[in-house]
């Protein structure tokens, strides 16, 4: 096998932690070019060392001589700044991992997009912010995306070898999250230490909580939305708690196919790696009878608004999934900061739904431009709240 060269965006996070652990079994089929963080130094500068990577980037510029401190000695390059990232974003691979956390990976993200390259994104904020103005980047530049997020990653695949054109629903799957059997007053208590507490999936603390809320799943359904243009009226989300079945694509002569897997992102992950081929993982086989059963229930949008919020706002189009997106970062940094309690969450992103919304961003300054008012006014409306 060629050596085929790979950038990390967001490299020190959960997503970017479970790529290198498959990069670090397969070193000599991969050449690292850039590794990026937000602000841990420390640990980038280790990954960069063990990979030997071309340029580790911070995008927060205040931590660049703290990497330039883990860097002293080594061949790599240090940079900082959103400047420097999107420039690290540039240089060409064949793969680019899209894995930064919110709308801060949007401009890296679309930097890759504009080099024509692939792009595995699991970086979904990017794109329920800017919608169809990434799906244009990617056509215009030639570029490719593949999905990591477990649940689209499941839709692509049971896509395969299908006309898009005879499908009859996407079913996305939904674990529930941590507060899928709460009632109402013990989610008005829940704590960020119990949100981020995943019942199926280790993962960072922003998409944790969003999880708990369901709003990873309104995220999920936007995205799908983009990546698998069926029409929104398609598109389903089911409760399955054990999280096996990843997703499930229906065609019109009433096949269903479904992906189903360990809950382990590297498995989404390394599809992702050896598209369209495959390869070996490190992760548990499937154990069917082990398992015993699985469950589906509809979701109740009621304890949780979400996905509800996350449907009307693609339904409205315009920059209202660009809006809900902000909204929802700013009331989950609140909370995670123990400023907010947990159904504020979604009572704020209602709130800023209910404002103004602008018209539809036509280029990538429009969505940054929008994302900044967004998250302006939801701060105000966490003031008052
Ligand atoms: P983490 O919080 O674990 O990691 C986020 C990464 O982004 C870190 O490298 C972090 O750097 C970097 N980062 C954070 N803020 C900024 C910023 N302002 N500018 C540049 N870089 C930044 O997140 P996850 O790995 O859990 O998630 C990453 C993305 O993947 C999210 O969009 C999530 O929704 C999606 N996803 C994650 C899954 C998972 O299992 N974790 C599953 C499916 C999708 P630093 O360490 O310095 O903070």
């Amino acid at each position: 096998m060629s050596v085929r060269s790979i950038s990390i965006l967001g490299a020190t996070g959960s997503v970017g932690a479970s790529t290198l652990d498959l990069i670090r079994r397969n070193r000599d089929q991969w050449r690292v070019v850039a590794l990026t963080a937000n602000c841990s130094a420390g640990e980038l500068g280790r990954l960069a060392r063990e990979f030997g990577a071309e340029i580790a980037v911070v995008s927060d510029e205040s931590c660049l001589p703290q990497l330039r401190e883990a860097l002293s000695g080594s061949a790599v390059e240090a940079a900082g700044g959103v400047a420097a990232l999107c420039e690290a974003a540039e240089r060409p691979v064949d793969l680019t991992i899209a894995a930064i956390v919110g709308c801060a990976g949007l401009a890296p993200t679309m930097a890759a997009i504009e080099t024509g390259g692939t792009i595995a994104l699991a970086n979904k904020e990017a794109l329920v912010s800017a919608g169809d103005v990434m799906t244009a980047a990617v056509a215009r530049n030639g570029a490719t995306l593949l999905p990591v997020d477990s649940e689209h990653n499941a839709i692509f695949q049971c896509l395969q070898g299908n006309d898009i054109a005879e499908v009859r629903w996407v079913t996305l799957t939904a674990s529930g999250g941590p507060f899928r059997t709460w009632n109402a007053d013990q989610l008005a208590a829940a704590t960020p230490k119990q949100a981020v507490a995943h019942p199926n999936w280790d993962m960072g603390a922003k998409i944790s909580v969003d999880s708990a809320t369901m709003m990873n799943k309104g995220l999920e359904f936007i995205e799908a939305h983009h990546l698998f243009p069926v029409g929104l009226d398609r598109l389903r989300i089911v409760v399955h708690p054990q999280s096996v079945i990843h997703s499930m694509v229906e065609y019109r002569d009433g096949s269903t196919l479904a992906q189903l897997g360990p809950s382990d992102m590297r498995v989404p992950i390394a599809s992702c790696l050896a598209w369209p081929k495959r390869m070996e993982t490190p992760c548990e086989p499937l154990d069917l009878a082990g398992i015993g059963e699985l469950s589906f229930f509809a979701p109740d949008e009621n304890l949780f608004p979400a996905t509800r919020l996350a449907r009307d706002a693609v339904n409205a189009g315009g920059a209202a999934p660009a809006v809900l997106n902000a909204a929802n970062e700013i009331a989950v940094a609140a909370f995670l900061a123990g400023k907010i309690g947990f159904t504020k969450i979604a009572v704020l992103v209602d709130q800023a739904l209910n404002q103004a919304i602008p018209p539809a961003p036509a280029t990538l300054e429009d969505v940054l431009t929008v994302d900044g008012q967004a998250r302006r006014q939801a701060s105000e409306l966490l003031e008052s709240c």
